[in-house]
């Protein structure tokens, strides 16, 4: 089980940090979490073309992870040789949001239709929304959805990804709860969206305070990870951007809650459980 960091980013813009994915490639299955902002370039580097997806997940609809999955249906679309449908899963919400990006592609869509002989049908996708509870098999491995918390948005999921006993937990945006814990309980890899409380809070912008009570801070997730006995806990959607040199920083603040492997990374990082 393959799983790589592609955006590492926040919705704050950088120059070097892609928006928040994370891609998950296990026997016949590649999967990607989330679509932030340059998901295809991302993917592309990584070696996986949207036609090469099993499936899209997403964990919630803020704009920071969904920004881009416009892109993967269109490039989907434009690529495949035939019909072929994209898999989407995602929380409730998600198929009106796949309706909306239809409907802005409407114009696009039907110029290519008018203009290649080849091309009879509009994308394809094939949305399924689910509940915490769920189990998805999909392309060979076993998918749990599970409660988060990243309250007032709701609602928000995570994803607990079994193959062949590795374990991988696509976390999102949350604060730690008991859900979050039991997500990521025993995982080898487990994949959490972080912020700097102490840089946070020391940014005077008040809209910038607001996100302070809706996400884990990197010791939050450092002792999630502890309580929940993972192997490797996996940092990413950095907030603020992680500045050239400070990764040991960040690095340090989990390691002293967490006695695991602790990664810190830039986009394309990959880890192998
Ligand atoms: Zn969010
Ligand atoms: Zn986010």
């Amino acid at each position: 089980m393959e799983v790589t960091l592609l955006g590492t980013g926040s919705p704050l813009p950088s120059a070097d940090r892609a928006g928040p994915a994370t891609l998950l490639r296990s026997g016949g299955a590649t999967l990607l979490f989330d679509c932030g902002r340059g998901v295809v370039l991302r993917l592309t580097a990584a070696g996986v073309l949207p036609i090469g997806l099993s499936a899209v997940l997403l964990t919630h609809l803020h704009s920071d992870h969904i920004c881009d999955l416009g892109d993967i249906m269109t490039s989907h679309w434009v690529m495949s040789p035939g019909p072929t449908p994209l898999v989407v899963i995602g929380p409730p919400g998600t198929q009106s949001v796949v309706d909306g990006m239809m409907a802005m592609f409407a114009p696009d869509q039907g110029y290519r239709l008018a203009h290649h002989q080849d091309l009879n049908e509009g994308p394809i996708v094939v949305v399924t929304e689910v509940e915490p509870g769920d189990v998805v098999e999909l392309a060979g491995v076993s998918i749990e959805v599970h409660r988060t918390d990243h309250r007032p948005v709701a609602p928000t999921v995570g994803y607990r990804v079994t193959h062949e006993g590795k374990v991988a937990a696509i976390a999102g945006d949350t604060v730690p709860c008991r859900e979050v814990d039991e997500l990521c309980r025993g995982a080898d890899l487990y994949v959490q969206t972080v912020i700097r409380a102490d840089l946070v809070a020391a940014i005077p912008s008040a809209r910038l305070q607001d996100i302070l009570d809706y996400h884990s801070t990197v010791e939050q997730a450092a002792l999630t990870a502890e309580r929940a006995g993972v192997r490797t806990l996996v940092m990413t959607h950095y907030v603020p951007p992680i500045g050239p040199g400070d990764e040991e920083a960040w690095r340090a603040l989990a390691a002293a809650h967490f006695s695991g492997t602790i990664v810190v990374g830039d986009d394309l990082t990959t880890m192998v459980a």
